[in-house]
């Protein structure tokens, strides 16, 4: 990339429906330089009006469950009906490079070939606060190159979770049957977040396991309070290698979402996650000044020694550390 950055001319590039212009944007959007960094708020100035116009649907689930196998043929579906889809994910504790790219390529050869579709792998390793930030801001640019189905999938151990759902209309928790206990390996966290439910691999000698799965699930999710009055999630089986159930699955996604936009608490929940992000940039970037600042390194060394020994207790220290930076 030129030490200049052309604002005006990605913009354009973008708005155009490049997928070369489209490329270099999200690669300066993750960019860490203060010059890319600028020049990528620039850019999202420029952009934000245009974008907003996608339906952002979450896709999670822990590996093996067979996301990659479900993106591939939902996004195959949805392309084939005209829409055009973006896929994106986040995955703080990738160490994919550049390599990697091929390596989603492979993972959604389909989906990576099709004209109609934007398969971007998750930012390289960084701080989950870095990565998220990186996919809100690359999901801006997207919708400004007029996709209108945005999939962002997350691998389903950890903090990434909730990270994405503050980034999406629906939020689609894909499992599959255990042999004993279906609710084991799924955060109970994690369940109170999806608004659809999905048992997947439901084909061949594991439908009935599938079914089983889901009738246990839907017991559990009766126990939560839902996010929203206006929806009960529901718990479908589907099997992503044949398609069966597949259309359930999308339906109930849009469901969702015009049942949130029927109750008027769509425009809401994004705006309130617009505000949401803001704090979480707020909190990255305080904590960044913090551990460069060369006053809190000094002291850090024997402060945390202090806490370890116990000669003074975390809260103490902590004020310590927050004194230092002014
Ligand atoms: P991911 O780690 O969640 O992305 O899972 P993958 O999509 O890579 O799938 C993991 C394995 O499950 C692969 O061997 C898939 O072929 C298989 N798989 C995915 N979906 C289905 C399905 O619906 N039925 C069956 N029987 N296998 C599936």
């Amino acid at each position: 990339m030129a030490r200049e950055v052309d604002v005006a001319a990605l913009a354009k590039g973008v708005l155009d429906g490049s997928r070369t212009v489209l490329a270099r944007s999200i690669t300066l959007v993750e960019s860490h330089r203060p010059d890319h960094r600028e020049a990528a708020q620039q850019l999202l100035m420029e952009l934000l009006p245009s974008s907003g116009g996608a339906r952002r649907v979450g896709i999670s689930g822990v590996p093996g469950v067979g996301k990659s196998t479900f993106i591939e043929a939902l996004g195959t579906r949805l392309t084939g009906a005209g829409h055009r889809v973006a896929v994106l994910a986040v995955d703080p504790s990738s160490t994919r490079t550049k390599g990697s790219i091929l390596g989603d390529k492979t993972r959604m050869a389909a989906l990576a070939n099709d004209a109609n579709a934007f398969v971007r792998p998750s930012p390289s390793a960084g701080t989950l606060g870095g990565v998220a930030r990186a996919t809100r801001e690359t999901i801006v640019l997207m919708e400004a190159a007029g996709h209108d189905v945005v999939l962002v999938e997350t691998v389903g151990v950890g903090q990434s979770e909730v990270a994405v759902a503050a980034m999406v209309d629906t939020f689609l928790l894909l499992t599959i049957a255990r042999t004993g206990d279906s609710l084991q390996g799924i955060k109970k966290g994690i369940l109170e977040l999806a608004d659809v439910v999905a048992v997947n691999k439901a084909d061949g000698p594991h439908e009935a396991d599938a079914r089983a799965a889901a009738r246990e699930l839907r017991g559990a999710l009766r126990l939560l309070t839902p996010a929203s009055a206006a929806w009960t999630p529901p718990v479908l089986t589907c099997s992503a290698q044949t398609g069966t159930g597949m259309d359930e699955v999308w339906t109930a996604v849009q469901d969702h979402r015009a049942a949130l936009e029927a109750a008027g608490e769509l425009e809401p929940r994004r705006a309130a996650q617009q505000v949401q992000w803001m704090w979480a940039v707020v909190r990255d970037r305080l904590l960044d000044r913090l551990q460069s600042d060369a006053r809190v390194r000094e002291a850090l060394p024997d402060v945390e020694r202090a806490v370890r020994d116990g000669e003074l207790t975390p809260t103490l220290a902590a004020q310590q550390l927050l004194d230092r930076l002014t």
